[in-house]
């Protein structure tokens, strides 16, 4: 693991806002919504978060310094405790990020302030070759948005909230609480308006004064070239409205991509296996080969082993950043014919009389590993 104030870029001895800035700039730089589909980006964005974890925080740096990573992890923070793209646990994803992108990080303690809205979460299914080119994909999804009615307000046609009486818009009320050490004073949310301040007096029928409403959007989304399977796309500012005046979250769509019949893909490399004739193995052909696009012809040369693999270069799967492309392995695979004829049966026999040791090096050199040269 690397040193958390080199990842940060940062010496042993800055300062806390040293700390803050080196990791706004690399949490931007490395951010999932930069990169989308960038492994190495969301390595890097991972790493970043999970050095600040600790060196923000006082005592787990203090931890750190002292007796290194694990100690500084072992409380707390779960380490590396990161959900795919965008998302991680552990720690308050808001307020970070609130910070870096001027959401409504922090506000929560403040019931009549604004509330940033909730993160939603999508999962839409595409083909391998959808995830290989990109495409466009209509999402349906269900999200709270500002009543259509009221406008947000809460109220019927005409009205308009009223300051509460109870707290006069604070939204808090004090409380005194008799106790045998004394009269104590605190303020706690006042009940009447639930801490918004206002109260509502002739409520807006189809959110019932929430100023709410549960509604069903539709929106397009282009999925870059390249994504992968479990890969997430963040879309900002659609998920839930905020409250108050706070904006509204994210949408995460995760990427679930269908198997191809035949390709396998690691990163950017596909995969696959094609059945040839010991015919073709033997004296070399020009052999079918699928790729993404059109079929092709390879030529594979004489004396062909199976299990022999071949490279088609540029073949495989587009980069994200939409400069080059993976290559397209595939193997050859001799499949021995089945339900053969008498007149083919003699033919091979009589193939078999035609050879000899020369044909055989492989199997020559197997048994004479075992029972020294040539006693076979
Ligand atoms: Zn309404
Ligand atoms: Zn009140």
């Amino acid at each position: 693991m690397r040193d958390y104030y080199e990842v940060l870029g940062v010496s042993k001895t800055a300062s806390d806002d040293e700390i803050k800035k080196a990791y706004r700039q690399l949490a931007k730089k490395y951010h999932p919504d930069m990169n989308p589909g960038d492994k190495e980006a969301e390595e890097k964005f991972k790493e970043v978060n999970q050095a600040y974890a600790v060196l923000s925080d006082p005592e787990k740096k203090a931890r750190y310094d002292q007796f290194g990573p694990e100690a500084a992890e072992g409380n707390g923070f779960g380490g590396g405790g990161f959900g795919g793209f965008g998302g991680f646990e552990g720690f308050d994803f808001g307020d970070i990020f609130g910070d870096i992108f001027g959401g409504g990080g922090g506000t929560r303690a403040r019931r009549n302030g604004p509330q940033r809205g909730d993160d939603l979460a999508q999962r839409v299914t595409i083909s391998f070759e959808e995830a290989a080119f990109g495409c466009k994909k209509e999402i349906k999804y269900t999200k709270v948005d500002k009543c259509g009615e009221c406008g947000g307000s809460g109220c019927a046609e005409g009205s308009s909230p009223k300051t509460c009486s109870r707290c006069n818009g604070t939204g808090q009320v004090r409380v005194q609480q008799r106790t045998p050490l004394g009269v104590f004073q605190s303020t706690k949310t006042c009940d009447a308006c639930g801490g918004r301040g206002q109260t509502i007096e002739n409520p807006c029928k189809k959110c019932r004064g929430t100023g709410m409403n549960s509604t069903t959007k539709t929106v397009e989304v282009t999925i870059p070239a390249g994504i992968d399977n479990g890969q997430r796309l963040s879309l900002r500012g659609l998920g839930n409205a905020g409250k108050n005046g706070g904006p509204a979250g994210d949408l995460y769509i995760s990427v679930v991509v269908r198997p191809h019949p035949v390709f396998t893909r690691d990163g950017f490399d596909i995969y696959c296996e094609i059945p040839i004739t010991f015919p073709e193995a033997a004296l070399g052909a020009d052999i079918r080969v699928p790729t993404l696009e059109e079929e092709t012809t390879f030529k594979i040369p004489e004396g062909t082993q199976t299990g022999t693999s071949f490279t088609l270069k540029g073949k495989g799967i587009p980069f994200v950043n939409g400069r080059g492309r993976g290559d397209l392995i595939f193997k050859v695979v001799v499949e021995v014919p089945r339900g053969m004829n008498e007149n083919q049966k003699d033919a091979l026999r009589k193939f078999a009389e035609a050879c000899g040791k020369s044909n055989y090096s492989k199997k020559e050199k197997f048994f004479s590993k075992i029972f020294g040269k040539d006693k076979s």
